[in-house]
C-alpha cells in the first residue's frame, strides 16, 4: 500500500491544499497525519477539516494540545504562544472537538507513528544521531515516523553498525527492507530546512521504500493570510525562506 505521510501543517491552508492535490496524483491509498494541524498559520479550521476528511490516521501535536488546553502556553515561544491564543479565539467548536480526541502516538500497518519522538511523543526534537540512537533503542516498531522538528530527515541503524542520519531533499529515496529507521517527512505548513516548498513523504509499505516529496504552493497567499489575521509578522516572513 502506498501511503502519503504529512505533518506540521500549522494552519497553512495554501500548503495543505497543494500537497493534497499532489497526493491525489501520487497513487497513495491512505494519508497519515503526524499532527500539528494548527498553530502559526491563519486557517486552522480549513486545515482541520481537510486533514480530518483525508487522513486514515491523525495524531495530535504539541500545538494542537496547546489549543485544546491540554498543554500550558508558557512552554511555547512568544510567537507560538501568540498564535495558539489567537487560534483558541477563532477555532470552531467542531474543530476543537476533533483535536481534543487525538493522541500524539499511534501505529498503523506495523509502522510506529509519533508526533515528536518514540521516547516523548509530544516534545522531543530528534535532530541528532545521539537522540535518534536512544529513540531506536526504545521504539517497538522497526520503522517509525516522526514530525515536530520541521526538518525532512532519516536515521538508520543496520545490524552491527552505528546509527547514521541525513537531512533529506526532494526525491531522496530510501530502501527500508532492513535496519531500524526513524524518518521525518518534514513540514507541510512551515518547512525549516531551507527549502520553502511544502514537504511530505510517500511510503510504500509493500515495497518497503519511501520517497521524500516537495510541493510548490502559494507562499505569498499564506503569508498574506497570516498578516491579515494580525499574527506575528515573523510567522509570515519565515515561510518564503523555509526557516
Ligand atoms: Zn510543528
Amino acid at each position: 500500500m502506498k501511503v502519503a505521510v504529512i505533518s506540521d501543517i500549522h494552519g497553512n491552508r495554501h500548503a495543505l491544499e497543494a500537497v493534497l492535490d499532489a497526493i491525489a496524483n501520487s497513487g497513495a491509498a491512505e494519508v497519515w497525519c503526524l499532527g500539528d494541524l494548527v498553530g502559526y498559520g491563519a486557517d486552522p479550521d480549513a486545515c482541520v477539516k481537510l486533514a480530518r476528511a483525508r487522513s486514515a490516521l491523525c495524531l495530535a501535536g504539541n500545538h494542537d494540545l496547546a489549543v485544546t488546553g491540554e498543554l500550558a502556553l508558557d512552554e511555547f515561544s512568544a510567537a507560538a504562544g501568540a498564535a495558539a491564543r489567537w487560534t483558541r479565539q477563532v477555532i470552531a467548536a467542531d474543530s476543537l472537538a476533533f483535536l481534543s480526541g487525538l493522541r500524539p502516538a499511534g501505529e498503523r500497518s506495523g509502522v510506529g507513528l509519533y508526533h515528536a519522538s518514540p521516547r516523548d511523543p509530544v516534545w522531543e526534537y530528534v535532530l541528532s544521531v545521539l537522540l535518534a540512537d536512544l529513540c531506536l533503542d526504545s521504539q517497538p516498531e522497526r520503522v517509525c515516523l516522526v514530525g515536530h522538528s520541521h526538518v525532512a530527515l532519516s536515521f538508520v541503524r543496520h545490524p552491527g553498525e552505528l546509527t547514521t542520519g541525513e537531512a533529506r531533499g526532494a526525491d531522496d529515496h530510501l530502501g527500508l527492507a532492513t535496519g531500524e529507521w526513524l524518518i521525518n517527512p518534514g513540514s507541510v505548513g512551515q518547512p525549516r530546512d531551507g527549502d520553502a516548498r511544502a514537504a511530505w513523504l510517500l511510503l510504500d509499505t509493500d515495497a518497503a521504500t519511501a520517497t521524500f516529496q516537495r510541493t510548490d504552493y502559494d507562499i505569498a497567499g499564506a503569508a498574506a493570510a497570516i498578516r491579515a489575521a494580525h499574527l506575528p509578522d515573523s510567522l509570515a516572513e519565515r515561510l518564503q525562506y523555509g526557516q
